[in-house]
């Protein structure tokens, strides 16, 4: 295990201003802490340039809106902030964590005046690139809980709250000796992975679960259109998990997994072949910052 990620030596940005990691600290009485208004992004920078930056903030916005809080910084002020830590920090290529919640005026149910606080911090990461060892694929086990209804949780905010079954479901998957685990929708649909989305292939063509109740990933846009401009097609519809079967290969897409091809789900099996390659490779391609225009 690497070092402790409350002891790493940098500076966090807090409520607007820089300061050293060691003092980015909350009180126990945080009503972010004990009911979960908390909402957070998972972002990664490249050669220096946080990769879709602006529709990341947008996001987190938008999940603070759904738990009925409004960040007191604009998008751009957002924006801002996350390059300013990531050039205090010296890192190039990294993950970009904004924090968002309520703080401690109020410790009940209701928290109408709490103070809405917000911190971005972000740490060393670079990029997996030994696509050989990648092209393996990884082992998902298939998650007890499912991803809930969103009649009865928001569950299209990147929440703190709707990871507790992620945790649940990714520990016991490890403990099985699998990478992570798959999870099916609060109908017995397939879902998406405890923290990245998921992808099929067949016949030349992609197929994908509609994300109406659980998180459109940034990275399943970017790799649907990256799929779309090789001429790929590429379905969103329901897809049972007795369908498993018939596809070939299996990918999962998301800011840490980038695309990471899957060799075997329970009992399906997948065979990673040209095209997670080759959406391995446009991600990749993708990310890099782009040169202005001479
Ligand atoms: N689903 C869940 C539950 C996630 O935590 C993530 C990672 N943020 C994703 C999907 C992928 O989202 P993105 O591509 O925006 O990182």
């Amino acid at each position: 295990m690497g070092v402790s990620f409350d002891k790493i030596d940098g500076v966090i940005w807090y409520d607007g201003k820089l300061v050293p990691w060691a003092d980015a600290n909350v009180h126990v009485l945080t009503h972010g802490l004990h009911y979960a208004s908390c909402v957070f992004e998972g972002e990664r920078a490249y050669g220096g340039k946080i990769f879709k930056s602006t529709a990341h903030s947008e996001r987190l916005k938008r999940s603070a809106n759904i738990l009925d809080f409004e960040i007191p910084y604009s998008v751009a002020e957002i924006d801002a902030a996350k390059q300013l830590v990531l050039e205090k920090n010296g890192l190039p290529d990294a993950y970009v964590r904004p924090v968002a919640w309520r703080g401690s005026e109020m410790m009940g149910v209701s928290a109408q005046s709490n103070t809405i606080h917000l911190a971005i911090a972000c740490w060393s990461w670079p990029s997996y690139f030994d696509p050989a060892e990648r092209l393996k694929g990884i082992r998902l086990a298939l998650a007890d809980y499912r991803r809930p209804d969103p009649k009865t949780i928001p569950a299209l905010a990147k929440a703190a709250g709707l990871y507790m079954i992620c945790t649940i479901s990714k520990h016991k998957a490890e403990r099985e000796g699998y990478a992570d685990a798959m999870m099916l929708d609060w109908q017995g649909r397939v879902a998406e992975c405890t923290g990245a989305n998921i992808f099929f292939i067949k016949d030349g063509k992609i197929h994908t679960p509609i994300a109406d109740c659980f998180l459109a990933g940034i990275t399943r846009e970017t790799v649907i259109e990256l799929a779309r401009k090789r001429g790929i097609e590429v379905v969103e519809r329901r897809i049972l998990p007795e369908e498993l079967n018939g596809f070939t290969e299996c990918f999962i897409t998301g800011t840490a997994a980038e695309v990471t091809p899957v060799a075997e789900i329970a009992n399906w099996k997948f065979t990673p072949g040209a095209i997670t390659k080759q959406l391995m490779e446009d991600y990749t391609a993708e990310v890099q910052p782009k040169k202005a225009a001479a």
